[in-house]
């Protein structure tokens, strides 16, 4: 099985089956290197533009752009033009898979629904279904905000 490897499932202690190649991108090697060199063989590739483009555009429709770094981005794209199995702990991620219909993953709990981000402003407490620089109403900060999509 082609399998695309994010840091966060090394460092839980992820190892691959005898008939896995490992993939990961450039970005998130840089990542796993700084908790050791894995013992086990990883192939470090760049995601197309295109698909990095599209996974960003899937993101900003979720919410999640703001959770997402470009390390997360990078990898995403390349499990798309791996068509490998993402392995990772990190929500967000898990959540752009879902969407975009990326196999996924992870060695903890997975996930049970796609959920879409809201944005809560910390002034007057209003609730936004996109992000803001600023709360339209009252000019306060706002932070995201996990409801549920129903
Ligand atoms: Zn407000």
């Amino acid at each position: 099985m082609v399998v695309v490897l994010d840091a966060s499932s090394l460092s839980k202690g992820w190892q691959p089956g005898p008939n896995d190649s490992v993939f990961t991108s450039r970005s998130v090697w840089a990542e796993i290197l700084l908790g050791g060199t894995p013992c086990f063989e990883v192939k470090v590739e760049q995601p197309s533009r295109r698909s990095v483009s599209s996974v960003l555009e899937t993101a900003i429709a979720t919410g999640d752009d703001a959770r997402l770094s470009r390390a997360d981005v990078d990898l995403i794209a390349l499990a798309m033009d791996a068509r490998g199995t993402l392995i990772t702990e990190d929500f967000s991620i898990q959540n752009i898979a879902e969407v975009l219909e990326i196999p996924w993953t992870s060695i903890g709990t997975p996930m049970t629904e796609v959920r879409k981000w809201r944005y809560r402003c910390k002034g007057c407490l209003k609730v936004f279904e996109e992000s803001h620089d600023a709360c339209p109403v009252c000019g306060a900060a706002l932070r995201t905000y996990g409801g549920s999509r129903r």
